[in-house]
C-alpha cells in the first residue's frame, strides 16, 4: 500500500523541476509505482483533483472548512490560521508552519509507540469520498472531522499536499498534457491510444487503470458509457467565410444559436441532460427531458446541441435569462414559464448500443434526424452542404438578421473528436472589436509559473469621477516569454501585496479581445467579459484614454442589434 507520504515526496520533487520531459518522467514513475487500485486515485491527485471531471462527486471544501480543521488539528487559533494564509500567499505552506509544533508532540507520543501508524493514499482518498457524501444536518461537523483526521495523522509535509488538495489546487504545474504523456511511457501506449482512451471515457484514472491492468489491448476496449459525459467538440474561428471554404470544400453549414450547449444521455426511459462543463443540469430542465422522452425515437442514446431561450418575437433572449434556467434548483416549473426552452440537436454520440464518434458528421446526422421527430421546442437544426461562398453569406446574414451568433462551418467528413477545438468545426461570427482597458491589479502565478504575474485585473475608465472601475480578469493569450516581460514590467507599478494579489499603479493600457460583454454584479463596472485575450499592450495609451464605462455599456447594448 502506498502511503501519503510517498506521493507528497514526489509532489516536493515534480515542485524543483520547471521542464515538462522532467516532470513527465517523475509522474511516469509514480504511476508505474502504485498498484492498480491506487492508479486511478494517484492519477487524479496529481493533477490536484479528487474526483474524475465526469463525477458528480464533489469535494465541496471551502477554506473556511480548511482552516476549523487545520485550527482543531494544530490548536493554532483560526484568525492565526488566517493571518499566515496572507502572510505566506499558500495553504500548503501555512498547513506546514501550523502543524510543525505538533508533528512534535507526535515525535514525543511515538516514543511509546514502534511508529505512528502511516497515511496510506486511499485513505486519503477515502475520507475526501466521506467528505463529498457528507449530507443534512451534521454534514459540517462530518467533513471537519474527515479532514481533522487526516491532518492529525500526517506529517508537516504531507500537510502541504493535503492541504492543497482538500481545495483542488496542488500547484505543482502538472495537468492532463503530463499525465497523458507519462501514462503512454509508463505502460507502453502511444500517445494516440491514451488520447483516444482519454476522448472516450473523459477520465485518465479510468485509462491508466486500463493501461496497468491489461496495456493496448484493454485501452482499446474502453469506449463510450451512458451517463458518463464526455467532453464536447469545440469549434475553431474563422476568419472568413471564404478562407473556410477554400479549407473545407464543400461544408456543412448551420446556424450557431445562441443559447447553452447541452449533452443529453437517453439511457431507456432514464434522461440526463450535462451543461457543457459536464454539471447534471437535469433538475433544472424537465421541459427538455419530456421532449426528449416523446421525440427521441431511441432505446439509448447521446445527443449534443444548443439549449436556446426564445422572446416573444422568436428571437434569443440574452443569455443571462438561460442560465438563470440552469441554475434554478426551487420552483423550475415556475421558471419553466417564464424562460421556455427549444432544443435545438445538431449531433448524435451514440444510439442504440452503438458508439457513433468515429462516423462522417454526414452519417450521423443521418441517424439523428431519423431518430428525432421534428416538434415545437426540439427540432434538429437546419444544415445546408455547399461550397457556394455566396449561399453560406446568405445562410450567415439570415441567422444574425434572426439574433443568432454566426454560422458554423463544418466538415462533413470529419469524426467527432470530444474535448478538441479543431478546423473540422469552424464559427464565423461578426469581428468584435477589441477594447483598452487598464491593468490595475494582478495575481502571482503557481507552480512554475511561480515566479511570474499569471493573471491581470482590468478596468475601464469612469471620467466623470475619474475612477477606474474594474470589468474582469485576463490570463489567457499571454505567452511565457511575455509573461516574463510583462512581469518585469509591473514589477516597478506595484503598489501592494497580500498573498498572491498585487494591486497595481493603473498606468499600463492592454488591448483586449473578447466574445461578449455581460452583466455582472461582481465587478464595479457592473459588467463583465466572456472570454477575455490579451492581444498586446497599447503603449500608445494613457490610462484615461482606456475604454469609457458608458462605452462599456453602449456596446453591451448593441450586442444583441
Ligand atoms: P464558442 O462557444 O464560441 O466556442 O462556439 C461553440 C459553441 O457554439 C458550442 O459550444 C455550442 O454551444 C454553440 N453552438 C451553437 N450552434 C451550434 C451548432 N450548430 N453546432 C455546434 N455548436 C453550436
Amino acid at each position: 500500500m502506498t502511503s501519503f507520504k510517498e506521493f507528497a515526496d514526489v509532489c516536493w520533487q515534480i515542485e524543483q523541476i520547471s521542464g515538462s520531459l522532467e516532470m513527465t518522467e517523475v509522474v511516469s514513475e509514480l504511476l508505474q509505482d502504485v498498484s492498480e487500485e491506487e492508479l486511478p486515485v494517484v492519477t487524479h491527485f496529481v493533477m490536484g483533483t479528487v474526483f474524475p471531471a465526469w463525477s458528480s462527486s464533489q469535494l465541496g471544501i471551502g477554506t473556511k472548512l480548511l482552516y476549523t480543521a487545520l485550527s482543531r488539528s494544530s490548536g493554532i487559533c483560526e484568525n492565526d490560521i488566517e493571518k499566515l494564509v496572507r502572510e505566506t500567499g499558500d495553504i500548503g505552506e501555512t498547513a506546514v508552519i501550523s502543524l510543525s509544533g505538533q508533528s512534535k508532540n507526535q515525535a514525543t507520543f511515538s516514543s511509546f509507540l514502534d511508529e505512528i501508524p502511516q497515511l496510506s493514499i486511499l485513505e486519503v482518498f477515502e475520507r475526501f469520498s466521506n467528505i463529498s457524501r457528507a449530507s443534512g444536518k451534521r454534514s459540517q461537523a462530518t467533513r471537519i472531522k474527515n479532514l481533522q483526521y487526516i491532518f492529525s495523522s500526517c506529517t508537516p509535509e504531507e500537510a502541504r499536499y493535503l492541504s492543497r488538495l482538500s481545495i483542488e489546487d496542488l500547484r505543482i504545474g502538472v495537468g492532463e498534457g503530463i499525465v497523458r504523456d507519462a501514462i503512454s511511457r509508463s505502460f507502453d501506449l502511444t500517445p494516440k491510444e491514451v488520447e483516444r482512451a482519454y476522448m472516450v471515457t473523459n477520465d485518465l484514472g479510468l485509462v491508466a487503470g486500463a493501461a496497468k491492468h491489461g496495456g493496448s489491448e484493454e485501452v482499446g476496449k474502453l469506449s463510450l458509457k451512458l451517463n458518463r459525459p464526455i467532453k464536447m467538440m469545440l469549434a475553431q474561428i474563422t476568419p472568413g467565410i471564404e478562407k473556410a471554404i477554400a479549407e473545407i470544400g464543400i461544408a456543412a453549414i448551420e446556424w450557431k444559436f445562441d443559447g447553452a450547449r447541452v449533452q443529453i444521455h437517453k439511457d431507456g426511459d432514464k434522461i440526463t441532460i450535462f451543461s457543457r462543463r459536464q454539471e447534471d443540469v437535469t433538475h433544472s430542465l424537465p421541459d427538455i427531458v419530456s421532449a426528449v422522452s416523446q421525440h427521441v425515437n431511441a432505446d439509448s442514446a447521446i445527443l449534443d446541441g444548443e439549449a436556446v431561450a426564445m422572446d416573444k418575437n422568436g428571437r434569443p433572449r440574452p443569455f443571462q435569462d438561460i442560465l438563470k434556467r440552469f441554475r434554478r434548483k426551487y420552483d423550475v416549473q415556475k421558471s419553466v414559464r417564464e424562460i421556455p426552452l427549444t432544443l435545438n440537436l445538431f449531433d448524435i454520440l451514440y444510439f442504440d448500443g452503438k458508439d457513433l464518434i468515429d462516423l462522417s458528421l454526414l452519417e450521423r446526422r443521418e441517424i439523428l434526424s431519423s431518430c428525432v421527430e421534428n416538434a415545437e421546442n426540439i427540432v434538429v437544426d437546419e444544415q445546408v452542404l455547399t461550397d457556394d461562398e455566396n449561399m453560406v453569406n446568405e445562410i450567415y446574414d439570415a441567422a444574425l438578421k434572426a439574433g443568432h451568433e454566426g454560422i458554423m462551418i463544418k466538415n462533413p467528413d470529419a469524426p467527432y473528436s470530444p474535448g478538441k477545438r479543431g478546423k473540422n468545426w469552424l464559427k464565423k461570427k461578426p469581428l468584435m472589436e477589441t477594447l483598452d482597458l487598464v491593468v490595475i491589479g494582478a495575481e502571482w502565478g503557481y507552480g512554475r509559473r511561480a515566479n511570474m504575474i499569471g493573471s491581470y485585473a482590468l478596468a475601464c475608465y469612469d471620467p466623470e469621477n475619474g475612477n477606474f472601475l474594474p470589468i474582469g480578469k485576463v490570463a489567457t493569450g499571454i505567452t511565457d516569454e511575455q509573461l516574463a516581460k510583462l512581469t518585469e514590467m509591473f514589477s516597478e507599478l506595484i503598489i501592494f501585496e497580500s498573498g498572491r494579489s498585487i494591486e497595481l499603479k493603473p498606468e499600463v493600457v492592454f488591448e483586449i479581445a473578447f466574445e461578449e460583454i455581460q452583466k455582472s454584479p461582481n465587478y464595479k463596472s457592473g459588467y463583465a467579459l466572456r472570454f477575455p485575450r490579451l492581444v498586446g499592450v497599447r503603449e500608445d495609451k494613457s490610462p484615461e484614454e482606456a475604454e469609457t464605462s458608458e462605452r462599456i455599456e453602449h456596446i453591451y447594448m448593441s450586442q444583441r442589434d
